[in-house]
This record gives C-alpha cells, sequence and structure tokens, in this order.
C-alpha cells in the first residue's frame, strides 16, 4: 500500500523526527505504518538519530567531583586506561599508594642502555 506524502505529512514526519520520537509513534501520529515512515526518513535524507537511552559514556578524569588520584593506570591506547580514582593523600595528588610510586623513585637512570 502506498502511502501518500502529502507536504503537510513530511512537514509533521520532519518536525517529529526532531523531536526524538518514535517511528512508531511517528507514523500513529500521521496515519502511516512504522515502515512507512522509515522509507520516507531514509528518501528525504533526514539525520539519522538515537532515540533509546545511549548507554553512559566512559567516565573520564574530567567527571570525577572533587580531588582524586588521578595516577594512570594501564597504558594510554589500552582499551582499559583509567585513573586511579582513589582518594588523594594529604597534600598530594595522588592517594596514599600512588604517592608512594610517585614520589620515592629511583636515583637517575644512567643513560647508557
Ligand atoms: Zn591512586
Amino acid at each position: 500500500m502506498e502511502v501518500t506524502w502529502t507536504p503537510e505529512r513530511i512537514e509533521q514526519l520532519t518536525k517529529l523526527w526532531d523531536e526524538g520520537v518514535t517511528t512508531a509513534e511517528i507514523g500513529r501520529r500521521i496515519g502511516v505504518t512504522k515502515n512507512a515512515v522509515i522509507g520516507k526518513v531514509h528518501r528525504i535524507g533526514l539525520i539519522p538519530r538515537i532515540v533509546t537511552e545511549k548507554p553512559q559514556p566512559r567516565r573520564n578524569v574530567f567527571d570525577f567531583v572533587g580531588p582524586v588520584c588521578m595516577w594512570p593506570i594501564g597504558h594510554p591506547t589500552d582499551e582499559d586506561f583509567h585513573f586511579c580514582g582513589g582518594r588523594p593523600a594529604a597534600g598530594r595528588p595522588y592517594c596514599t599508594e600512588h604517592s608512594a610510586v610517585a614520589y620515592i623513585r629511583p636515583k637517575e637512570k644512567p643513560e647508557a642502555a
């Protein structure tokens, strides 16, 4: 069954789409099937959008509230790279554990390999 896409319907479709209404709901509101909505969206090239809740992006250092240990765990290119996030030791940027690592460094290594 061919849907008649009147200018009014297209306008409504575009508006509802922009509002983030689901394709099924758009279909109900303007009286066409969900598939007709999807097909039309493709044809007129509306920007695809995600209606469902997006998973929370990976927390990064800027999401932390308050002072936290910023000791990097792993390598920045690793998938599970993250910052420690522990409670910093008093007057230190790192937690007790990592302050120990950060401030008790071995004497300068000789350059010779
Ligand atoms: Zn730490």
